[in-house]
C-alpha cells in the first residue's frame, strides 16, 4: 500500500521546549540514549520518524542541554538557528520532490546546500531519489570544520529513496565517521535499504503511538471525530492527515465497503490513484480477515457487507496489487477507479466463478 503520507512540514523542539508531536517523548529519549555516530530511525509511515530525526539533530546541536539524555532546549542560539533553518552545522538531505512539501525551502535548507557545495536545483528520477551527487557533496560538507561547538549533523529522509549508488557512496562515511559528523537516517521502508547500510547504523524502531495521544493530537489539527480515520489509517496519525488532504472524510469512511458492494465508485472519484488503491486494499483485507474469522482492522465490522467470496477477494487483491505496481502510469483515472470497484463488486456477484475484471 503505497501512499504519500509524509509529514506536512519539518518541525522542531519549540521555544517552550515542547516536542513537535506529543507521542515522541519515548522515542526521542531512546534515540538520545544511543551513543554511536549513525542512527537509523524506522517504523511504519506516518508515526513521526522524520520528526524524531529532526529533534535528535537539534538536540545534538543544542548548546544549552542539561545532560546528554535531555532533548534540545528550544531557546539557545543554536536551537534558534535550527528552527530558522540557518544552522551552519545542520544539513538535511531529502528528495527534491519532498523539499517544498516539508517546508524545507522556507527553512533555508537551500542555504545549507549552498554550504555543501550547491546541489542542483534540477529534479531527477521524478525528483524522488536522494542522488549520489547530493550525498557526495554532503560528505564533503561533513569533512569541513564545524562552525559552532557541537559538531555537524546530516539528516537523510526517507533513507529508502537513496538510490543504490548513493547508498554505496554513504557506506564509507558510516563505517569511518569523518571528524565530528553524526548522521540520522530515517525511513518507513527499512526492508528496501541495503543490508550493508543498515548494519552500519544503530537502529531505533518506532511503532504506532498510544491511541489517546494520537486522537488528542488529531483533534488539535481540526478533526472532529478522529477515531474512525485513525483506525482506517492503522493507528498512524500523520497518515490520517494525509488521507484527509487527499479528500477522504471520516463520516463517509464506514460507507465505503457497502459502496463497493453496490459497484458505486463515486465516493472515490477525484482521489489520487495510490490513495484509491490503498482504500480498496483495506476494504479487501478486512473482508478477507472477516471471511477467516479474524477481526477487521480498518473498518467497523458492521460496515462490511456479508457474503463476499474468498476466491473473488483473492482475484480482486491481485488486481489491486498489479495496479499498485503501476500507479505512476498515466491512467485514465475515472475509468480505472470504476474498473477496480466493479472488480470488487464481483466478490459478491459470482462467488464461485469470480474472474479478474479486465480493464
Ligand atoms: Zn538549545
Amino acid at each position: 500500500m503505497s501512499t504519500q503520507s509524509v509529514p506536512a512540514r519539518a518541525a522542531w523542539v519549540g521555544a517552550a521546549g515542547q516536542l513537535p508531536l506529543p507521542w515522541l517523548a519515548r522515542p526521542v529519549a531512546q534515540a538520545l540514549a544511543h551513543r554511536g555516530h549513525a542512527l537509523l530511525v524506522h517504523g511504519p509511515q506516518g508515526v513521526g520518524q522524520f520528526e524524531v530525526a529532526l529533534v535528535l539533530a537539534q538536540s545534538w546541536l543544542c548548546e544549552a542541554r542539561t545532560g546528554p539524555d535531555q532533548h534540545a532546549c528550544g531557546q539557545c542560539e543554536a536551537c534558534r538557528l535550527v528552527q530558522a533553518g540557518t544552522h551552519p552545522d545542520l544539513l538535511i538531505l531529502v528528495p527534491q520532490a519532498l523539499r517544498e512539501v516539508l517546508g524545507l525551502s522556507a527553512l533555508g535548507v537551500d542555504d545549507n546546500e549552498a554550504a555543501a557545495g550547491g546541489t542542483s536545483k534540477k529534479p531527477s528520477a521524478g525528483g524522488r531519489e536522494i542522488r549520489v551527487a547530493d550525498v557526495r557533496q554532503a560528505i564533503d560538507w561533513g569533512h569541513q570544520t564545524s562552525s559552532r561547538s557541537q559538531g555537524k549533523v546530516l539528516v537523510l529522509y526517507p533513507a529508502q529513496n537513496l538510490n543504490r549508488v548513493a547508498a554505496n557512496a554513504l557506506l564509507k562515511t558510516l563505517e569511518e565517521p569523518t571528524g565530528s559528523l553524526r548522521l540520522v537516517l530515517s525511513t518507513f521502508d527499512v526492508q528496501a535499504l541495503l543490508p550493508t547500510l543498515t548494519s552500519r547504523c544503530q537502529r531505533l524502531a518506532m511503532s504506532v503511538p498510544e491511541r489517546q495521544l494520537a486522537q488528542a493530537w488529531l483533534r488539535e489539527q481540526g478533526l472532529n471525530e478522529p477515531e474512525i480515520l485513525l483506525a482506517g489509517a492503522g493507528g498512524r496519525p500523520q497518515e490520517v492527515l494525509a488521507m484527509v488532504r487527499d479528500g477522504l472524510d471520516g463520516r463517509l469512511w464506514p460507507a465505503l465497503p457497502a459502496a463497493v458492494r453496490r459497484g458505486r465508485a463515486d465516493m472515490l472519484m477525484g482521489l489520487p490513484i495510490p490513495r484509491v488503491v490503498d482504500v480498496l486494499q483495506k476494504v479487501c483485507v478486512d473482508l478477507m480477515s472477516r471471511s477467516q474469522g479474524a477481526q477487521a482492522q480498518f473498518f467497523p465490522s458492521e460496515a462490511l457487507p456479508e457474503g463476499a467470496s474468498p476466491l473473488g477477494l483473492a482475484a480482486w487483491w491481485r488486481q489491486l496489487q498489479r495496479t499498485a505496481r503501476h500507479e505512476d502510469h498515466p491512467w485514465n483515472a475515472d475509468l480505472l477507479i470504476e474498473s477496480l470497484v466493479l472488480q470488487g463488486r464481483q466478490c459478491w456477484l459470482a462467488p464461485d466463478k469470480a474472474k479478474p475484471h479486465v480493464c
